[in-house]
This record gives C-alpha cells, sequence and structure tokens, in this order.
C-alpha cells in the first residue's frame, strides 16, 4: 500500500518517520534510506527492455526491496510478472499489498508456516520450492486441509551449497510425487546460483552459470522423457541474469538487486561496460549527516552497523572522491576528510556494500525526485523473515 499524505497523518518527523513530502533533501532527518526516482525507474525500464529482448520472464526478487510499493512499480512500468519473496510471511506482506502471483524461492517445512501459505494461496497464485518427498507430503496436507491449490517448483542444488537435489533423478522422482499429491501441481525447476551472482570477473562468472545451465537442461530433458516437461525453469540474478536469459534452457529470471544496485555489484564485471555501475544507476544511498569532526582529518557520521550491513564491505561516498568512509561502529561512522572539508551538519548520500540486507534495517525509503522528497514508502515486510 502506498503510504500516501493521508497515511502519513499523525506520523511524527524524526520520531516516526524521517521526512514529510515537499521537503528538501537538505531537510531531511538521518539517517535513512533515500531513493532516487528517476534511477530506480530507468533501472526497472531497462530490465523490462532486456529481458524482453531476451524472450524471458521478469520475476524480480522482492527480498531485496521488501516494498510493496516498488514491486507495484516493477509491475507497472518494469515489466515484471510476478514477483519472488524468500520467506512465507514476507509473502503475505506482498499479497496483502495487492501483489496477486508470488513465488517463494525457498524449502518451507514448518507446520504453522506450511499452513500459512497453503491459506495464502486463496487470495494468490503461490508457488513454493521443494527438495524431499517429505516436503511434498507436509505441503500437500497443508494444500488439502485449506482446500487451495499450491504449485510446486523442484529445486536443483545449483552450486551454491545450500537447498535443493543435486540429482536428476531425484528430481524426477520428486515432480512425479508432486503430480500424484492432491492440492499441489507441478511447476517446473529452481535453479539459482547465489554465489555465483557476486564473482567479480564475467568470464569466470559465465563459467560459473554455464554449469548450472546444464545441469538445468539435463533435469528438464529427463523430466521431458518422463512426460513432465517443466513449464517454468526460473533463476538467475542480478550478477548473473543475462547467462540464464540467454541459455535457452531458463524461461524466468529473479534478479533482485538491479532495482537499487550497491556497491559490490557496482564493482564486478558487466557485459557491455567495464563495472555493473556503469550500466546500472545506484538508486539506493543511505543519506547521513556529520554529527562532529576534529579538524584533523576525522568527521564523525551518524551511519553505523545499525543503519546498514557491512558484509560485502564499507559504503561508498556517492559523488565524492575527497572523502572515504573509513570505519562503522554501532552507531557512528568514521569518514576520511583529508582537506577537512566537511562541516558539522553536512549531509552524505552513502551506496551501501549491499543493499538487501541493509533494507530489511529499516522502516522507510525516502522517495526522491532530484532534491525534493516526492513520497514515503515503508519497507512493508521489514522483520517479516518467518
Ligand atoms: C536473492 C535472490 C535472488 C536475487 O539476487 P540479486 O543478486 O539481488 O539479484 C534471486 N533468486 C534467489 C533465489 C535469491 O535468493
Amino acid at each position: 500500500m502506498s503510504a500516501g499524505p493521508d497515511s502519513l497523518a499523525g506520523l511524527e518527523l524524526g520520531y516516526d518517520i524521517p521526512a514529510h513530502p515537499g521537503m528538501a533533501l537538505h531537510e531531511v532527518v538521518t539517517p535513512c534510506l533515500v531513493v532516487d526516482l528517476d534511477a530506480l525507474e530507468s533501472n526497472l525500464r531497462r530490465m523490462k527492455a532486456a529481458t524482453a529482448a531476451a524472450g524471458v520472464r521478469l520475476r524480480p526478487h522482492g527480498k531485496m526491496h521488501k516494498s510493496v510499493d516498488i514491486a507495484r512499480l516493477q509491475h507497472e512500468i518494469g515489466g515484471a510478472q510476478g514477483i519472488c519473496a524468500q520467506k512465507v510471511s514476507e509473502a503475505e506482506a506482498f499479497v496483502r499489498g495487492g501483489v496477486s502471483d508470488v513465488l517463494i524461492t525457498n524449502e518451507v517445512r514448518q507446520p504453522v508456516l506450511l499452513a500459512r501459505l497453503a491459506r495464502l494461496a486463496r487470495d494468490a497464485r503461490i508457488t513454493v520450492c521443494v527438495d524431499a518427498y517429505e516436503a511434498v507430503d507436509a505441503l500437500a496436507r497443508a494444500a488439502q486441509a485449506e482446500g487451495t491449490e499450491i504449485a510446486v517448483l523442484v529445486e536443483l542444488e545449483a552450486g551454491g551449497g545450500r537447498c535443493g537435489v543435486t540429482k536428476s533423478e531425484t528430481a524426477v522422482a520428486l515432480a512425479r510425487r508432486i503430480v500424484g499429491s492432491e492440492g499441489l501441481s507441478f511447476a517446473g525447476l529452481q535453479a539459482y546460483r547465489g554465489n555465483a551472482q557476486h564473482i567479480a570477473s564475467r568470464a569466470d562468472r559465465a563459467a560459473a552459470i554455464a554449469e548450472t545451465v546444464a545441469q538445468a537442461r539435463i533435469a528438464a530433458e529427463q523430466l521431458a522423457v518422463a512426460g513432465l516437461a517443466p513449464a517454468t525453469i526460473t533463476g538467475g540474478g542480478t550478477g548473473s541474469w543475462q547467462e540464464e536469459a540467454a541459455s535457452g534452457v531458463f524461461t524466468e529470471v529473479q534478479c533482485g538487486s538491479y532495482a537499487f544496485m550497491d556497491a559490490d555489484y557496482g564493482r564486478i564485471e558487466g557485459a557491455d561496460a567495464p563495472r555493473l555501475d556503469a550500466e546500472w544507476h545506484n538508486a539506493l544511498c543511505l543519506l547521513t549527516s556529520v554529527m562532529s569532526h576534529n579538524g584533523a582529518g576525522r568527521a564523525v557520521v551518524d551511519a553505523g552497523l545499525k543503519v546498514q550491513s557491512v558484509d560485502s564491505g564499507l559504503p561508498q561516498v556517492f559523488g565524492r572522491t575527497d572523502v572515504t568512509y573509513a570505519a562503522a561502529s554501532d552507531e557512528h561512522g568514521i569518514v576520511h576528510d583529508p582537506a577537512n572539508a566537511l562541516d558539522v551538519g553536512e549531509k552524505l548520500l552513502l551506496v551501501p556494500g549491499h543493499c538487501d540486507p541493509t533494507c530489511n534495517l529499516h522502516d522507510w525509503y525516502v522517495g526522491l525526485r532530484g532534491d525534493r522528497v516526492e513520497c514515503l514508502w515503508p519497507v512493508s515486510a521489514r522483520g517479516k523473515a518467518y
């Protein structure tokens, strides 16, 4: 649901929310996430055009932004046909916000969550992954209890060392079991290689994904021989989608970070340009203020570990080369400012090292059109980790 002016009524600046629509950027209360709406829209349109040209369906991963408003924009202007979620509660947040087709790109095994998943299938088309016979049976019981139908993908362990089956024969056997289960329909295969997304060299990344493509192709062929040709083969992320899209095997890509980008994706090698950030705009920044300066090269800003994830490295200061974000503690960031160029109160835009786990730490996105706040969007599925 969009947080228009009505839904912001009664919310207090600096306590509940970091900004009001209409404010200038320099008035926004920090630390908070800001989204350059022109950059976001450009990224969404670009991916729409690229996936349409490649002839694959685009189902963006909503775990990255966790925002109903952005999911809606991805449908309206970005060519999205459904979205991905990682958790049942996250999928619920999207369905409550009006998204009608959600793929949970993950295994679900807890009884409470299976029941919620089955209930959610009353209101939307719901697809989920399995990698075990017991998972198929539990899912079928949940669907039968609710009287709903759940679409099911068999997940291949595509080299990322996480969930999924490794053998095609197992994938075929699981597909048979799904087909034979009341309340379930067999939707196809998921083969997502998360650990390949951030490989810096394009050639090395392509080589890793080629293995995943080969694996998916063999499984699909064996399914076809069994009379169970998969309608959907889904996978791919921001680092690799060009490979999956061009494979002739994958029918759908699940890119998430492309909408915002981040410092780590900005470092890896792109297709036609030396860096991904030359092709894609940084649409997300963490806005921070200088709160103290020692006059000897060190500024202290109000964005530390509680408002960003540094698992993929420290943030980059957007649009400046004279200052560097050098260290983070709980509530402070240390910025090297050798020329003592910064003043207390001055604001900096930080490009987060890793967008997904940074977004999850915030309640709001402040949408900017140029230097002016246009909208506030809640991080709708914040905390929805179940
Ligand atoms: C996170 C994730 C994606 C999207 O990855 P990005 O790198 O953000 O594009 C796609 N598929 C699955 C299964 C994921 O977990």
